[in-house]
């Protein structure tokens, strides 16, 4: 549909408002889903247009239906260190890198990393395939370099039951959001050749990749870890201890989080429910380093509303969501590190 279609479905209702982070934030139209819409519309060089974080809450809350996200995707513009980030999530050995190199430097970047890697241990991916793999685990591109362990889980967990084969890299997702659709459709490319059904720890992804035949005309059965779980009917272990779930922006607009919440609960686990879990964590795909005030004021919002829980242990299924969590001085737990 064209922009101009897209654009005429708002309403100018307000509904999406709230939902949005950076307009919780400054309360200013401007940095708002309308006030981007209207900026659209009336051809306005808007600043609100790059401190959109890209979570599209906003279409969740949206009555009218507005696609967001195609509305604003073409006008979204990508800074040098914005791109050779992204760049480097394109090959694991590069992200590996990255990571490793930032704890030496002392470039503000780096400063942020540092700060949100603190206690962290960045590793090699973990490689490898079965004979005959039935399954391929994707692990996502930060997971098994910063939560190698977490990666480590959910493969033995798998390997009793199915033949695995474990694909690293990108999704692509973090290059569409920024507006870098030639370089998506390439990431997605290479897992859209993958013929058996993907199993990914990234639960943003996962619903990245649900929508590659949408966007690109690519066929992949694509499961977040949980979704996997639960759609196979996996046993699951019966645990104790008492958590709070976060929803990943993505996972929630395609409807993935209620597949954690099931797997918590069927494993006996006592769920403390967190206000508004969709709430942006912050972090925003790398929003956390292009926009860092701004993300650590979402941050502080997401911060009072876990607080407000009662619980210290965050369940996360996004690695970067995970990154945020543990800055604000909570621990966050994939699914799988429950296994
Ligand atoms: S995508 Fe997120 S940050 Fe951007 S306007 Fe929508 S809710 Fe706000
Ligand atoms: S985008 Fe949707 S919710 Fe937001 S103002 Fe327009 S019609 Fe209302």
């Amino acid at each position: 549909m064209e922009v101009e279609k897209l654009i005429s479905m708002c309403t100018h209702c307000g509904f999406c408002l709230e939902t949005c982070p950076t307009f919780s934030v400054t309360r200013n139209e401007v940095h708002s889903p309308r006030g981007r819409i209207e900026a659209i519309r009336s051809k306005i060089e808007s600043y609100g247009l790059q401190t959109c974080m890209f979570c599209r809450l906003c279409e969740t809350a949206c009555p009218a239906g507005v696609k967001y996200g195609q509305i604003v995707l073409p006008f979204r513009k990508r800074n040098v260190k914005q791109s050779l980030f992204l760049r480097s999530l394109e090959s694991p050995r590069a992200t590996y890198l990255l990571l490793k190199g930032s704890q030496k430097i002392s470039l503000k970047e780096a400063q942020r990393f540092k700060e949100f890697t603190k206690g962290l241990k960045v590793e090699r991916q973990i490689e490898g395939e079965d004979d005959e793999p039935e399954i391929v685990l994707f692990p996502g591109c930060l997971e098994g370099v910063l939560f190698r362990e977490t990666v480590e889980k959910a493969l033995n967990f798998l390997r009793k039951r199915y033949k695995v084969k474990i694909i690293n890299g990108c999704c692509g997702l973090a290059h569409f959001s920024a507006g870098n659709i030639e370089k998506a459709k390439e990431l997605a490319s290479r897992l859209g050749t993958i013929k058996k059904p993907i199993v990914t720890l990234q639960s943003n992804c996962a619903a990245h990749m649900k929508e590659y035949k949408e966007l690109f005309g690519l066929e992949v059965e694509v499961f977040d870890f949980a979704e996997f779980l639960i759609r196979k009917g996996v046993d699951l272990p019966r645990k104790e201890g008492k958590v709070t779930i976060h929803y990943p922006c993505n996972a929630y607009r395609k409807g993935l989080t209620k597949y954690v919440v099931e797997v918590i609960k069927k494993m006996g686990i006592n769920v403390r429910e967190m206000e508004d879990p969709q709430f942006e964590c912050g972090s925003g795909g790398d929003y956390w380093i292009t926009h860092p005030e701004m993300s650590d004021k979402v941050r502080e919002i997401k911060k009072t509303k876990i607080e407000k829980s009662g619980v210290n242990t965050v369940i996360s299924t996004n690695s970067v969501c995970s990154l945020s969590i543990l800055r604000s001085g909570f621990k966050p737990l994939h699914v799988a590190d429950l296994l």
